[in-house]
């Protein structure tokens, strides 16, 4: 009797010290299956582990040196890919009791010896189909490895929720975990994994049965519950957060916001992406973790939507400007570079900081399109100033961290400076630390081709971010920009020792250090006497328009 002979042959992993045992095993299975044999538990799960998404059923002896069946089932409980992994037990004692023990740890079902090749066929094929069809279901309906209700089954069970009863208020609550992907770089997927179960858990502890639960995407979670406070909401962040510091998986960090289903007329994922969009906020605030939803936000949310509707007509009707805000070189005293900075004046909202639209422009991925005008408005100045015959000093313009997801990054500013016949080192390229974390090697090679084709590259917002020395280790930089933070807290002990081991890292590296955000002439002296080499900062010049700047450089 053949089983499942349609379809591609499954994989049956037999668990059995006993050689004769697993003989027999596979000669009853290998018609139907490819059978793979382990003399003992340890065996097994290595098996597991070096291909265990392939295996459709797991036979498994009680008995057996090195790791028994029960330490087996125990193992394999704590990991999540494999838990649903069927497994029958073969067992010669009659005692019942191991049988009961044995299906309370896990297992499905059990075979007895001596074999019956019919029924073992016959349990292993309908076992193999049960958990392939629920399987089907399963990932439709739940995440597989939280097993939260999956995005479409969230919207649709909240909706429905909502719909039913008109006398609660509930709100949308969400967590994101930062830098999933990083997270699982680091410590590889079974942990990462853990971590997910354990938000799961740690959102249930504190939310309770009665609201209901989704898993949005790779790294966000959802909560449908009764309206809550401000206050309660972030105390039932700060429980989150300690439930994680718990589980003791470093560099995790959470965001969370919520937001009231007040409109019966907005749907659960418009509910949903307002919320995210609240967490947006948070994100790139140091020490906020939890964003509410409140007017104040529903205008800065309309703000928003009109600003990424007027950027298409903004680029075409130039009103874009380069602005040029200088470096002052403390060893030469003279303005030894420059760095181009976008500026925004729109006929209507007037002027809009970057330190609004750039974030928006992120997000669309526009910025590319912008950070190229600017590139090339850069290279178009730089060309009038070489061929006036003045002396010409480096210009700096940035590149943001979506730029890197541009699949011809470096070719592109290659190609721009080209364009215009600019010598590569006059053009500096500021890149920062968060484009690092965000994808790792595509930022390692990028920068290191923009390097390897002559382009300086200044590393921006230095101290900002958390693997500030990891970057420096592993990328080629010409200069380093200390984020403005550093000139704010100028004077602090603490923060001048290690201000000192940047500048002496610095030094036996060759990178020359750029004090950003100086607004005093005490700042400047301080950084002076550090061995800084360039300052940036009002204190010397605010970006200025082209025709200033060439006046600045004239006096
Ligand atoms: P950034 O690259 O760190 O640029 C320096 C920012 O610090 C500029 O702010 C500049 O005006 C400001 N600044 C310079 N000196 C001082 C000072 O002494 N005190 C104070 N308080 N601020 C000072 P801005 O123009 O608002 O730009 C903010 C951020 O927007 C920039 O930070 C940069 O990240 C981004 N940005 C600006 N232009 C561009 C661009 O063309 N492309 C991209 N991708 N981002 C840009
Ligand atoms: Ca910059
Ligand atoms: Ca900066």
């Amino acid at each position: 009797m053949k089983e499942m002979s349609l379809g591609k042959k499954r994989t049956v992993l037999v668990v059995e010290d006993d050689l004769i045992n697993r003989e027999i095993l596979s000669a009853i299975l290998s018609d139907s299956y490819t059978v793979l044999q382990a003399e003992n538990g340890k065996a097994g799960l290595e098996i597991l582990e070096s291909g265990g998404k392939e295996i459709s059923l797991i036979l498994l002896d009680i008995q057996m040196p090195v790791m028994n069946g029960y330490e087996f089932l125990d193992a394999i409980g704590q990991i999540p890919s494999f838990r649903s992994i069927p497994i029958i037990i073969t067992t010669s004692s009659n005692a019942t009791d191991d049988e009961i023990k044995c299906l309370e740890n896990g297992a499905s079902d059990f075979v007895s010896k001596p074999y019956n090749p019919d029924i073992i066929l016959r349990r292993v094929g309908s076992m193999i189909r049960l958990r392939e069809a629920s399987s089907v279901i399963n990932r439709v309906e739940r995440d597989s490895v939280t097993g939260l209700y999956s995005r479409d089954f969230f919207y649709i069970n909240s909706e429905n929720i909502l719909s039913a009863s008109t006398q609660i208020e509930y709100d949308i609550f969400c967590c994101e975990i930062m830098s999933l992907k990083m997270l699982q770089d680091r410590h590889g997927k079974a942990k990462t994994e853990k971590l997910l179960i354990g938000i799961t858990k740690a959102l249930e502890d504190n939310f309770g049965f009665d609201s209901l639960y989704g898993k949005l995407s790779d790294n966000t979670f959802s909560v449908l519950t009764a309206h809550k406070s401000k206050e309660n909401y972030e105390s039932i962040s700060e429980n989150l957060r300690n439930a994680v510091k718990n589980m003791s998986i470093p560099d995790t960090v959470l965001h969370f916001s919520a937001y009231p289903c007040v409109d019966s007329t907005v749907s659960v994922s418009s509910l949903c992406s307002r919320t995210l969009t609240a967490l947006d906020e948070v994100k790139f605030q140091f020490g906020r973790q939890f964003a509410e939803f409140n007017s104040e936000f529903r205008d800065k949310y309309s703000r928003r939507h009109a600003i990424l509707g007027y950027m298409e007509t903004a680029i075409k009707e130039n009103q874009f400007e380069v602005y040029y805000q200088p470096k002052f070189s403390l060893g030469e005293e003279k303005v030894g570079g420059a760095e181009a900075i976008v500026r925004w004046t729109h006929p209507e909202l007037g002027f809009i900081s970057p330190g609004e639209f750039i974030p928006l422009f992120e997000s669309s991925g526009f910025i590319t399109e912008l950070d190229f005008y600017v590139a090339e408005r850069t290279c178009k100045d730089l060309r009038e100033w070489i061929d006036s015959g003045k002396p010409v000093i480096p210009v700096s313009f940035n590149l943001s961290r979506a730029d890197f997801s541009h699949p011809s990054l470096a070719e592109t500013v290659e190609n721009i400076t080209d364009k215009y016949s600019i010598p590569h080192e006059l053009l500096h390229i500021e890149v920062t630390e968060s484009a690092y974390t965000d994808n790792m090697k595509v930022f390692l090679d990028t920068v290191q081709k923009l390097h390897n084709k002559g382009f300086r590259i200044e590393l921006d917002d230095f101290g900002a971010g958390y693997s500030s020395l990891t970057v420096l280790s592993e990328l080629d930089i010409d200069i380093l920009k200390l984020d403005m933070y550093f000139a704010r807290n100028m004077g602090s002990p603490k923060q001048d020792l290690i201000l000192k081991h940047i500048f002496s890292i610095a030094q036996k590296l060759n990178i020359a250090v750029v004090a950003e955000g100086v607004e005093t002439k005490e700042q400047s002296d301080a950084f002076r006497s550090m061995g800084c080499d360039y300052i940036q900062g009002y204190y010397y010049s605010r970006p200025i328009p082209k025709a200033q700047f060439e006046e600045y450089l004239n006096k």
